[in-house]
């Protein structure tokens, strides 16, 4: 491409993190294959997944990662991290310890980010109305505190998670341009 009709090249690193089994693989998997997993024991193994967006019509692609597992350990690296500018931070709104354990996870993410991540707190598994755990007030009020995005998600029945992908995605791209 000549340097005339060369468009400007967006690639974001985009991080999931949370507890184990919140469905952070799921919301992957539904985003960028449209496909969901009802009993995957741990990650269908990739390490990132590269997803082009349309912002204000110009392309962008996010590049998300997905922790292989390793949350359960408690041994997400910093390499994980490194040049990360949005995050998802995912709780499963039907347990609540792992709405509690948000605070451990932001703390994890701002130790380990050099610059200001795009945050969006996503409770996820929206469908699972009668497990409810914590409620849509409690999620939005922790992220107002926090200064964080929020939205609820099913990766089961797909909604909102295109939009939870594209809040952070889009804040970026505000920002850096
Ligand atoms: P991860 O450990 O955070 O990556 O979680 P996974 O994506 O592996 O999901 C853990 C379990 O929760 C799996 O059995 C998924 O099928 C299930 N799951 C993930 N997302 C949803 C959802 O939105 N609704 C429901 N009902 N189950 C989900
Ligand atoms: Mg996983």
């Amino acid at each position: 491409r000549s340097e005339e009709t060369q468009t400007e090249d967006y690639l974001f690193k985009i991080v999931l993190i949370g507890d184990s089994a919140v469905g952070k693989s799921n919301l992957l998997a539904r985003f960028a294959r449209d496909e969901f997993y009802p009993n995957s024991k741990s990650t269908i193994g990739v390490e990132f997944q590269t997803q082009k967006l349309d912002i204000n019509g110009k392309e962008v692609k996010a590049q998300i990662w997905d922790t292989a597992g390793q949350e359960r350990f408690r041994a997400v690296t910093s390499a994980y991290y490194r040049g990360a500018v949005g995050a998802l931070l995912v709780y499963d709104i039907s347990r609540r310890l792992t709405f509690e354990n948000i605070g451990r996870w932001l703390n994890e993410l701002q130790t380990h980010s050099d610059m200001n991540v795009v945050t969006i707190l996503v409770g996820n598994k929206s469908d699972l109305k009668d497990a409810r755990e914590v409620t849509t007030a409690e999620g939005k009020s922790l992220a107002e505190a926090q200064g964080l995005f929020f939205i609820e998600t099913s990766a089961l029945d797909s909604s909102n998670v295109t939009a939870a992908f594209q809040t952070v995605v889009k804040e970026i791209y505000n920002i850096l341009s």
